[in-house]
């Protein structure tokens, strides 16, 4: 056998020098291939060795062999999934098999002459994490092939990986896609985080490191490498864990979990130097066991761990730019003018890492549980697609792309016709807008008088400008866990303090509603400790956090409070199931005011405190609630997914249950009735409040109060002034009891007929 254990790895070794000098001769791609599998077939005593390599249509045809009948050599061919080697590439594992004629899948193809061999053994050759090809062996005899020349056969696919790269064997442009759609526009779908249309160039949010030596002229140096690389890796680890500013820190919690869990795993560590003692480059020797990694842990179906993978490939990338000396990510290099940020996903302060004149839109294969970036991103008003599966391997950098967000969709390098037709489109936006701007200092009422106040949602300093320029009455909903997200430790009440203030200065005398911290579910604070939950959405989260850990809501609630020293200050508590709960919090506030007064500190002018209704329960607590409360908010979007039990960022579900449904509005329509009956202030600062016909039909109901991303203003005021109410609350009245499931199809109907721009 070729690898004798003990005095280190001496087999791949010696068959990596080998092949470093096959590599380095002054031979053609096609000969130095023909030359590669002879080696191996040596080297690893099997009488066949074959390298297939990836054309256009996902076909793989036979490139080279040493065994196998020379004629088949690039007329063999097999599509992916067909044959062994099919299995291979399209599943990018390997196969070791001692019989493998009597494998259900084997391909049996007479040109080749294989009848004879039994034993097989193939892995995949990968670059980049894609199958571009594969390399196999065969023995005559019922071979068991262990583990280490699995391993060996996997080191040497890395270096045929890089004699194919050099595009001398394939032409790059066939091949630049696993699915063989070669150069070709690509339709991608995901789901719509925030709307939106634009074009831009692909930019990826952490580079690619393509790693161009893979065979050591010198192994001590390389381990020397190695180490260099870790200690860097650790202290900018450490940095981003100290790291205080809005700036500088804010990476998710769970890359930092994997920092743990695999920067300092013995295993991984060791696994790397044992790669490159067997003759790889210090970057060879990552990726081998990123592969390796990759191999063990394809079959994983838990979704949990399947996170910690995609972790763990950041980490390897991370530790790849280390050993490159390259920066982190994108934000600080040099971009194009029209940047579409490609992420597997993004926190928030990675996002305003970027000059955001540059920045065009969002794109990530992830999405809801990083959905504080979206809100961020809706803030920037940047077009915003989530879920986008696997799109870091469709997507070269700096592609061409279009993003229709609105329409969940992504088109990669777009032909001349859809290129003509998003520029149409844009045309008819901005169009669009400029009318917009013109109604900005218009007032929003009805035609038949009702003023129905319209009003932002806002998570930064940045989105208060939206304010003048989108002409809304104030702020509904200021989601102050923004501020908390985009930071990597709690702010402490001083630091609160200025922060509320400078936002209640900037306000002057328009309204603004803060919304006391509302973590957890899928707004995490990297900083803050959370067990692992089944159910986040209905889980430890929002005012639940802030009564478990009242020194947390009695630190925020100070700091409004003193923050708002000659001002108005409106706060609400999000998430309230209970009437005690919001008792509980209010006490909070109260003792606030209390201690302030006590010692003799401004207060402020006048406050009004007010629940959230975002739980269903509440609707039934109604009459002890109002009482209590000075004005009361629906948040529709945790409602939404509490009243129909569908997770509102469950990409399934999305279509299924409509707020414009009978039981929906019915709900609301009560609520209404309940506050009006109490004489309580009611608004609504859900999503929906921002799309007009949705608009329309609260306004119907009987909400005059409405909170909604900046962009939507224009839209909804616009809906406002062509709307006669009456007629609307008179055809509501029919629908409500209807048993229809969504009442969309004949709302958009009576507008149309009634004239109402939605
Ligand atoms: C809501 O749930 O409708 C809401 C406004 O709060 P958030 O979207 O921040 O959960
Ligand atoms: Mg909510």
């Amino acid at each position: 056998m070729i690898l004798e254990r003990g005095g280190g790895w001496s087999g791949p070794r010696s068959i990596l020098k080998r092949l470093r000098d096959v590599m380095a001769a002054p031979l053609g791609a096609q000969d130095q291939l023909d030359e590669v599998v002879r080696i191996i077939a040596a080297e690893m005593v099997a009488e066949v060795c074959s390298v297939y390599l990836l054309r256009a249509g996902d076909v793989l045809e036979l490139f080279a062999t040493q065994g196998l009948n020379r004629e088949a050599v690039h007329v063999t061919r097999l599509q992916v999934g067909e044959g062994l080697v099919g299995d291979i590439a399209a599943h990018a594992r390997p196969l070791a098999l001692a019989d493998a004629q009597a494998h259900p899948l084997f391909a049996y193809r007479p040109e080749t002459g294989e009848e004879i061999y039994h034993s097989f053994l193939g892995v995949p050759i990968l670059r980049g994490g894609r199958v571009i090809g594969v390399v196999a062996v065969q023995n005559c005899s019922r071979r068991h092939y262990g583990e280490e020349e699995v391993e060996t056969l996997q080191t040497v696919a890395m270096v045929l990986a890089e004699l194919a790269a050099g595009g001398e064997l394939v032409d790059p442009a066939e091949t630049r896609l696993t699915d063989g759609i070669a150069l070709l526009p690509l339709r991608v779908e995901g789901v719509r985080l925030n709307g939106g249309l634009a074009a831009g160039r692909a930019v990826l949010h952490n580079p690619r490191v393509v790693v161009h030596q893979l065979v050591a002229e010198d192994t001590e140096a390389e381990l020397h490498r190695l180490a260099e690389a870790l200690s860097g890796m650790h202290s900018a680890l450490d940095d981003l864990l100290a790291g205080s500013d809005l700036g500088d820190g804010g990476e998710p919690r769970d890359i930092l979990e994997a920092y743990r869990m695999f920067a300092e795993d013995r295993g991984w560590l060791r696994r790397i130097r044992e790669a490159i003692e067997s003759g790889l480059t210090a970057e060879a020797g990552v990726l081998r066991v990123q592969e390796d990694t990759r191999a063990r842990m394809s079959h994983v179906t838990d979704p949990y761990l399947h996170d910690r993978l995609l972790d763990f490939e950041d980490l390897t990338n991370r530790m790849l730019q280390h050993l490159a000396g390259e920066e982190a990510t994108a934000a600080s290099m040099e971009l194009p003018e029209d940047v579409v940020l490609i992420a597997r996903s993004l926190g928030p302060a990675e996002l305003l890492d970027y000059e955001r004149r540059k920045l065009r839109a969002v794109v990530m294969e992830e999405g809801s549980a990083t959905s504080h970036v979206s809100i961020i991103a809706r803030a920037l008003d940047l077009p915003v697609l989530g879920r986008v599966k696997d799109v870091l391997s469709k997507i070269e950098p700096l592609d061409p792309v279009i993003v229709d967000a609105d329409n969940a969709q992504m088109i990669i390098r777009p032909g001349d016709d859809v290129q003509q037709a998003f520029r149409e489109s844009m045309h008819t936006r901005a169009e669009r807008k400029a009318a917009y701007v013109s109604m900005r200092d218009l007032p929003a009422v009805t035609r038949d008088g009702t003023r129905v106040s319209l009003n932002i949602n806002v998570g930064l300093l940045a989105d208060l400008h939206h304010l003048r320029a989108s002409g809304a009455d104030g702020v509904g909903l200021y989601r102050t866990e923004i501020p908390f997200m985009v930071r990597s430790t709690f702010p402490d009440v001083e630091e609160q303090t200025r922060f509320y203030h400078r936002v209640l200065r900037r306000m002057g005398d328009r309204p603004v509603v803060f919304r006391t911290l509302d973590v957890g579910g899928d707004k995490l604070l990297s900083y803050m400790r959370y067990a692992r939950e089944d159910n986040p959405a209905m889980g430890w989260r929002s005012i639940r956090i802030g009564l478990d850990h009242p020194s947390l809501l009695r630190q925020q609630l100070r700091a409004l409070v003193r923050a708002a020293a000659g001002f108005r200050l409106d706060v609400m508590f999000p998430m309230i199931s209970e009437v005690a709960e919001f008792d509980e919090a209010r006490e909070i506030f109260d003792l606030e005011v209390e201690r302030a007064r006590r010692r003799g500190e401004p207060l402020p002018e006048e406050f009004r405190v007010g629940a959230m209704l975002e739980v269903p329960a509440l609707v039934w607590q109604l009459d002890m609630l109002l009482p209590r409360v000075d004005f009361l908010s629906v948040g529709s979007n945790d409602l939404l997914q509490f009243f129909f039990a569908s997770d509102r960022a469950n990409p399934n579900l999305s279509e299924r249950y409509d707020i414009l449904s009978p039981p929906m509005l019915s709900l609301l329509r009560s609520v209404v009735d309940a506050c009006e009956k109490a004489d309580v202030p009611l608004a609504i600062c859900g999503e929906v409040a921002g799309r007009p016909l949705e608009a329309m039909a609260l306004v119907g109901v009987g909400f005059t109060n409405l909170s909604m991303a900046p962009s939507s203003i224009g839209p909804v005021k616009s809906m406002v002034r062509s709307l006669d109410v009456a007629p609307l609350r008179e055809y509501l009245g029919t629908l409500y009891g209807s048993p229809g499931r969504s009442m969309r199809a004949k709302l958009k109907s009576f507008a149309r007929d009634h004239g109402v721009a939605i």
